[in-house]
């Protein structure tokens, strides 16, 4: 066996016990254990990522590939690959499938995990089973296809065993909600979750979710960066545009072909509800117009008066 090899297993053996880490932290559904069940779930998904790229070649480990050294590889010192170059990785290079769907998810525990060290970010424990089955029921299968452990590994023995658990909870607390969601009104508007990812679960006139329990407070600022990209180009559903909202004017109207969503202050509005300053871009409820019309362009007054 060379000695490449041995490392790569103590790589993922250690992001798989990170896992069972969490998996037991969970249990515990304390505020602190809590915080520490994500802390080691991203922690143990990063490192089985990594296992995989190291097993390609341990220059991919390294952030700036141009400066890759095997001294530098060895002691640990250097700066490793970021977690989106991670991802591009496995998929450019590795050739490894990770849908889209996937790589949201995954992406979704690293945010919680970093808002969790940087703010004090309160995580409800249905969020994170969620999040936690989710991000398993990719990563066990992905251990085994890429062959980065050995078929009878006590510890993703045990990792398999509770994901299975999770899954008859899941399958059950779907059931619930189900029928909860059944009795929700069908004016009212129903938004995939930002927190746990479940689809049409969270309701936008109070701003909960009913899968992982979640009030949010700010749903604004929970939703929008998550949906955005480096490109700031904003894709959330059938959304695909932030404008200003006409009635609370705060930058949160989100807008698709046949209606649009204020996150602020949660109304849903229908495009031909509001008018567009077409110089500035300031909305206005129509009827309250604070403009003029050309033809079909309309003028706000202060863009209007601008030039005066
Ligand atoms: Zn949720
Ligand atoms: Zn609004
Ligand atoms: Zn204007």
């Amino acid at each position: 066996m060379d000695s490449n090899f041995s490392v790569e297993i103590s790589m993922t053996d250690n992001g798989l016990d990170f896992i069972k880490c969490s998996l037991k932290e969970m249990e515990e559904a304390d505020e602190l254990s809590i915080k520490y069940a994500v802390l080691h779930l991203s922690a143990g998904l990063e490192l089985i990522l990594k296992s995989r790229l190291q097993k390609e070649h341990w220059s991919f480990l390294f952030e700036d590939i141009n400066k890759a050294n095997y001294q530098n590889y060895v002691s640990g010192e250097f700066k490793s690959v970021s977690f989106e170059n991670l991802l591009s990785r496995l998929v450019n290079i590795c050739q490894i499938e990770i849908s889209d769907r996937t790589k949201k998810r995954l992406q979704n525990l690293k945010m919680h995990r970093n808002k969790m060290e940087h703010y004090n970010l309160n995580i409800h424990i249905m969020a994170l089973e969620a999040t936690t089955f989710e991000v398993l029921s990719f990563l066990i299968p992905f251990i085994h296809r890429e062959e980065l452990v050995s078929r009878d590994s006590e510890l993703l023995n045990y990792i398999n065993n509770k994901l299975l658990q999770m899954d008859s909870y899941i399958t059950q607390r779907y059931k619930e909600i189900t029928s909860m969601l059944k009795e929700v009104s069908d004016n009212i508007k129903l938004l995939d979750c930002p927190y746990c990812m479940q689809k049409e679960t969270l309701r936008l006139d109070e701003a909960y979710c009913y899968f992982c329990n979640t009030h949010f407070r700010n749903l604004a600022r929970e939703l929008i960066p998550k949906f955005t990209n480096e490109q700031d180009v904003f894709t959330y559903k059938e959304f695909n545009k932030i404008k200003c909202c006409p009635y609370c004017f705060k930058n949160s109207m989100i807008v698709a072909l046949e209606e649009c969503v204020c996150l602020s202050c949660l109304r849903v509005i229908e495009p031909s509800d509001y008018v567009e300053c077409g110089d500035c871009l300031i909305t206005h409820v129509v009827g309250d117009e604070e403009g003029e019309y050309y033809g079909e362009e309309y003028l706000c007054y202060h863009c209007l008066f601008k030039y005066d």
